[in-house]
């Protein structure tokens, strides 16, 4: 994998960016992509650093999660702000971690990213439910690092 640009086709892409909008008709959660070609951290680790890095944290509900994946590691983390992680079953994130891991396992990335991201909207949705008044709070392109 050269470049981190090459990681998603464009139809790819538009079918996570979907799929957010999807999720987030489910709840008032926010979900973020991340992608970089790399890290030294562990993912988890560097998965804080950059949710810091795109504010993720300025939601009013603390309720923004990112889906992180450094692509020519194959290295894949999930996140959720403070408002989520208290409310949620303590195996919340590895439930979603584990569906799109076993994708990546198949080279299914973008598969992956996809069921992961609707999986935590329909979760999202017991403890955040979508309000009819939903701002977009965090945008829902995927960002590249
Ligand atoms: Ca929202
Ligand atoms: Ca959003």
């Amino acid at each position: 994998m050269s470049k981190v640009e090459d990681f998603l086709t464009s139809v790819e892409e538009s079918q996570i960016i979907d799929a957010i909008k999807t999720a987030e008709k489910n709840t008032s959660g926010e979900i973020r992509v991340h992608l970089e070609k790399s890290s030294t951290k562990a993912p988890l680790e560097r998965a804080k650093e950059v949710f810091s890095f795109l504010n993720m944290n300025n939601t009013k509900d603390h309720n923004g999660v990112l889906f992180y994946v450094a692509v020519d590691d194959k290295q894949f983390a999930v996140l959720g702000d403070q408002g989520i992680d208290k409310v949620v079953a303590n195996d919340f994130w590895n439930s979603i971690k584990d569906i799109v891991v076993n994708r990546f396992s198949q080279n299914n990335y973008a598969l992956g990213l996809k069921e992961g991201i609707l999986e935590t909207g329909k979760k999202l949705k017991e403890y955040f439910p979508y309000q009819s008044d939903d701002d977009d709070e965090l945008s829902n392109d995927i960002s590249l690092g």
